[in-house]
């Protein structure tokens, strides 16, 4: 459209603007719907494990359940397979397997809205079945026990993933809560070790993602140097909003660019927004003698979110950072290396707090909404809901 035409129709034009918004504002589950829609970190199997049933309608104990996924438009849901460090050499391993176990037992059950996937023809051939692709991710490289028999074994499982550190360094790889905390041990040397190089060589040779989140700042620079695929980060935040550890500096997020990586941002309220923590301790101290009574009673922190939210909604919601803050996330990755590289990785059930709006997973499609408000095409929104994790999916595994 030329300047002319465009000062001669100035009416028509607001009006077709208007018009179009309109749609936009209604189109949103439309498109949402038509995306494949792929969330790189669930926690919810640790619930699993601790009796509940996905099945069920979990509102008010979870923020995942079968019936919420639907609602969300989830098409692609990587399970984590968790553990802390408590479960090093001897135990991390059978408890990844475990875990595997309860999640292939839920699918089981649900094979009418459920399909294990490990390749993208399993990914393709589930969503063509109006089914969620079910993929595992096993979050702490501890539970492959310094063992690449263990990493070949819960490849053959189905993980499509491994985060090679959780918050805990491993005998081969340090975490970025220990490269920033100064604890490691004196002869530590931060990063990768041999042991470490070739645990990410084998993944790249058994098609597995390396998943970046949560090591340390050498690691990741190491296993960039390393690896001969593209990475993944399944979920992380901005350093540049928020200097916290877990979050990725700009050169970081140049290099996964450079690499054709992936980085899958996490809604977690306190590595979105560098204030959420303050605002977080002063409610506690507010209302210690609640929460702890709560804590007493046996309530986990989002029952207890979820008890501030009916008692004192309007401090709660304060508490809660704006969606807009998770979005600036997501813009600040596309100014510097493009829409190719970012998606969603939720990490619900793994964290208390989600920015307002966001409260689970049924709320996937405000996302949607929000990216046709800042004026993505259709084609970016549906790079950035799930086809850029597709193609490193696809890099990694081949067909
Ligand atoms: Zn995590």
């Amino acid at each position: 459209m030329n300047y002319r035409k465009l000062v001669g129709g100035s009416l028509a034009l607001a009006a077709l603007l208007c018009g179009n918004l309109q749609a936009s504002a209604q189109d949103y589950r439309q498109l949402h719907k038509q995306a494949i829609v792929v969330d790189t970190h669930n926690d919810v199997l640790i619930s699993v494990l601790e009796g509940l049933r996905l099945e069920d309608d979990l509102r008010g104990k979870t923020h995942s359940d079968l019936a919420r996924f639907k609602e969300g438009g989830v098409d692609v849901q990587v399970f984590s397979v968790w553990s802390d460090e408590t479960y090093g050499k001897g135990k991390g391993y059978t408890f990844a397997n475990l875990q595997i176990d309860s999640l292939n037992a839920i699918v089981a059950r649900n094979t009418d809205k459920m399909m294990l996937a490990r390749t993208p023809a399993d990914i393709e051939q589930a969503i063509s079945k109006n089914k969620m692709a079910t993929m595992i991710g096993v979050e702490g490289g501890h539970m492959i026990e310094d063992n690449l028999k263990y990493l070949e074994a819960l490849h053959k499982r189905g993980t499509s993933y491994m985060t090679l550190t959780w918050n805990n360094s491993t005998s081969w790889a340090t975490s970025a809560m220990d490269e920033t905390s100064g604890k490691l041990p004196k002869k530590r040397k931060p990063g990768l070790t041999k042991f470490g190089k070739q645990v990410v060589r084998k993944m790249n040779e058994l098609g597995m993602l390396v998943d970046l989140s949560h090591v340390g700042e050498r690691t990741f620079w190491d296993a960039m140097a390393t690896t001969t695929k593209p990475v993944l980060i399944s979920h992380s935040c901005v350093h540049h909003f928020n200097p916290h550890s877990r979050n990725l500096k700009d050169d970081q997020i140049l290099a996964i660019g450079k690499n054709g990586g992936v980085i899958h941002l996490n809604f977690f309220s306190g590595f979105l927004d560098p204030d959420y923590d303050s605002r977080m301790n002063a409610f506690r101290a507010k209302h210690k003698a609640e929460v702890d009574s709560l804590r007493k009673a046996g309530k986990n922190s989002i029952e207890i979110f979820d008890w501030a939210m009916e008692k004192y909604p309007d401090e709660a919601a304060q508490l809660r950072p704006p969606l807009s803050l998770l979005m600036d996330h997501l813009d600040h990755i596309v100014k510097l290396v493009g829409v190719d590289h970012v998606g969603l990785g939720s990490d619900f059930d793994g964290i208390t707090s989600t920015p307002q709006q966001l409260d689970s997973v049924a709320d996937m499609p405000v996302i949607t909404r929000e990216l046709i408000a800042r004026g993505y095409s259709e084609a970016a929104i549906k790079k950035i809901l799930g086809e850029n994790f597709l193609r490193v999916f696809q890099a990694n595994v081949g067909s």
